[in-house]
This record gives C-alpha cells, structure tokens and sequence, in this order.
C-alpha cells in the first residue's frame, strides 16, 4: 500500500505524507503542519527541562559550596 500523497507546503508538489523531508524543496515535514509532532515536541522539551534543571541544579550546588552553605 502506498503513502497518500499531499501538496508540500512550501512548494506545493504532490509528497508523501509521511515524508521527513520534501524531495522537491527538502521542506521538513512537507505533510504535516509542523516538522515535528507533539509526541517529539513533548519529548524534546522534557529533555531540555530536564538537561536545565540538572544544569540549574549543579551550577547552584557549586555556588553553595563557595559561599561555605551546607
Ligand atoms: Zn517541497
């Protein structure tokens, strides 16, 4: 079974809608509305968060111990 095809939003030429990259234009996601779904979106951001706080949380445990507070 084929992909069902749709216009690339940038260039309009028929892709797939499933395609990561347009191979008309090279668009990210020509199918979708964003170049990344909520699933990735959700899960990129948790990482983020999470590599922040651990960021976050290292730099103000350095900082604590300069200043001599247990
Ligand atoms: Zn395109």
């Amino acid at each position: 079974m084929r992909n069902p095809l749709t216009p690339c939003k940038a260039c309009r030429e028929q892709v797939a809608e499933t395609a990561r990259s347009c191979p008309h234009c090279g668009a990210p996601g020509p199918g979708q509305e964003w170049p990344w779904s909520f699933g990735e979106t959700l899960i990129g951001s948790f990482f983020a968060l999470s590599l922040a706080y651990v960021v976050f949380w290292a730099l103000f445990s350095a900082l604590r111990r300069s200043l001599g507070i247990p």
